[in-house]
């Protein structure tokens, strides 16, 4: 049998198309291969799209909302040849698959289908001084929507974009990982085998340079799932033609641990936090800063519970192995790192010994500090560094000491305090006692600041990031003139300063404002 290469491989053979071949990052075994298409192929991927929006976009929202539970429906008819490919390209378990990738996607599809509908209805706008007109303003459909998705949720990141653009009435074009491509494929079938509109999702398969393509394809906008550094160049690329960008990138999720924390709820919450998945996770807790009173204690419990955990193959088993060969790299990277700078590794630091495939032990290390890329870059393995520190303020200092800022979790039995605490945290999203969890709350808009990206999935922001927000102005009474269309009256700036000041002074004169609030 085949072995997994360092990087997928692309394989270019005599006159016949390339493909890229995708692994099972558990034994290192071949899965298949499928196309790397080019820009031909991605163009007419667009086409088609664009060609099934059409009658798609004149269905009404109770429609699109019908449509789409069908696709559900039959996602949960193949759960289980869906979840079988996900856990052969990633690694992940079983129950990681359906806790974080179908259910998160049935919970949206839900949450939309019950919710949308409210949160692309037109809305009123108040005139303002134009009394006499009527101002809304309503969401319109874009059209195809670029779908460009990593390998760490292969299902969940293309299935959470593509739902919401076509709630909101769009089409799409997904261009799953190349290290995962297979899951890509079966989201195809979902959209094509469920009826009525098979060419609404297409899904064109390749690397980097097929991403490039679908960017510049001419679509309606880009949802970029993926690293810092392929954001650059996604923004860079649109930026060419104009097109807007959704980016959801990177993270270094900080959790802050209060003198006052429950340690058994918040030790917990570290290991689920830093390790499901593998750790491979944007909002993953990648470190730890606990209040010097508690340190020591935090730290024994983390150690005997990660002594204690189960990796290995299929239910039974806390983690599953890793998924990308590049990433184990940068795992070993950061680690070595740290340990020359001073860092002691107490469980785990290296691969399971005598096991092929991408298994790395879930390790914990501590005597860390901000010199080391282990507490300033992305490590996305299943590493927790935990830091000593003198108070609250410290540890908000060195959690804001970052150039992400996605998710993030402040932990105390103070629910005041944690607030307070979770406002000065610089992240998209904060939980208090908790971890990742906010993304499971559909309402709760998801993304990041600094480098973590631009705009939101998830809310409302999440179907009006696919809509075109239009004005609308109405004239209301058909009078024959504007008191300043030509010709200008001669007097009109003196009238016009009197009604500046009838309708902005301050205090009982205001007149026209009385005048506007009544008929409001
Ligand atoms: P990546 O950036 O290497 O690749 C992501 C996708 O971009 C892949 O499909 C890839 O083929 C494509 N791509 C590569 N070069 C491209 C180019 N020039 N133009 C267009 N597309 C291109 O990321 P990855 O390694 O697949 O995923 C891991 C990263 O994703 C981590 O940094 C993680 O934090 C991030 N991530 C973020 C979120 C979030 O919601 N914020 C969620 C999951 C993962």
């Amino acid at each position: 049998m085949e072995r997994m290469a360092l990087t997928t491989s692309v394989a270019s053979t005599n006159g016949s198309s390339p493909t890229i071949e995708t692994f099972d990052p558990r034994t290192g075994t071949s899965l298949g291969s499928v196309p790397d298409m080019g820009p031909a192929e991605v163009a007419a991927a667009v086409t088609r799209a664009r060609k099934a929006w059409e009658p798609w976009r004149g269905l009404s929202f109770a429609e699109r909302a019908e449509h789409l539970l069908a696709v559900r429906d039959l996602l949960l008819d193949r759960a289980e040849t869906i979840i079988s490919v996900v856990c052969a390209e990633t690694g992940k378990l079983e129950s990681e698959a359906v806790l974080t990738e179908l259910m998160a996607v049935c919970e949206t599809i839900d949450h939309y289908a019950k919710h949308g509908e409210r949160m692309l209805r037109p809305e009123k706008v108040a005139p303002g001084t134009m009394l006499h007109k009527r101002a809304k303003r309503v969401f319109e459909p874009m059209g195809v929507i670029g779908v460009i998705s990593p390998w760490n949720y292969p299902f969940n990141l293309c299935m959470t974009p593509v739902v919401s653009a076509l709630f909101a009435g769009n089409a799409a074009v997904v261009k799953p990982s190349e290290v995962t491509p297979l899951v890509g494929v079966e989201i195809g079938r979902l959209f094509a085998e469920v009826g009525g509109h098979p060419a609404l999702v297409q899904v064109v398969t390749g690397g980097g340079a097929t991403g490039e393509a679908l960017v510049r394809a001419g679509v309606q906008k880009v949802v970029f799932t993926g690293s810092v550094r392929t954001g650059r160049r996604v923004m860079a690329a649109a930026s060419d033609t104009l097109t807007p960008v959704l980016l959801e990138l990177g993270g270094k999720d900080p959790m802050i641990v209060c003198e006052d924390a429950d340690l058994d709820r918040a030790v917990g919450g570290a290991l689920w936090g830093s390790f499901s998945n593998s750790g491979q996770t944007c909002m993953a807790v990648e470190r730890v800063y606990v209040h010097e009173a508690r340190y020591q204690e935090f730290v024994d419990q983390v150690v005997t519970r990660t002594t204690a955990m189960r990796q290995g193959v299929g239910e039974g088993n806390d983690i599953g192995s890793m998924t990308f060969p590049a990433q184990l790299d940068i795992v070993e990277r950061h680690l070595a790192d740290a340990v020359d700078k001073g860092a002691k590794v107490l469980v785990g630091g290296k691969r399971v010994p005598g096991r092929e495939g991408l298994w790395f032990e879930p390790t914990v290390v501590v005597d860390v500090d901000h010199s080391m890329d282990l507490m300033t870059q992305e490590t996305f393995g299943p590493v927790l560094p935990i830091m000593k520190v003198r108070d609250d303020d410290e540890a908000v200092r060195l959690a804001n000491d970052s150039v992400y800022g996605l998710n993030s979790s402040v932990w105390t039995t103070d629910l005041d305090k944690g607030e307070r605490l979770a406002m000065r945290v610089q992240a998209g999203n904060v939980c208090i006692n908790d971890t990742m969890v906010s993304y499971a709350v559909t309402g709760l808009p998801f993304g990041g600041v600094k480098e973590s990206g631009i705009g939101r999935v998830h809310g409302a922001e999440g179907l009006r990031e696919f809509s075109v927000s239009k004005s609308v102005l109405i004239d209301r009474f058909g009078l024959k003139r504007e008191p300043f269309w030509f010709p200008l009256p001669k007097n009109l700036a003196g009238a016009m300063l009197r009604v500046l000041r009838l309708r902005y002074r301050r205090g009982a004169g205001n007149k026209l404002r009385g005048l506007a609030g009544r008929r409001r």
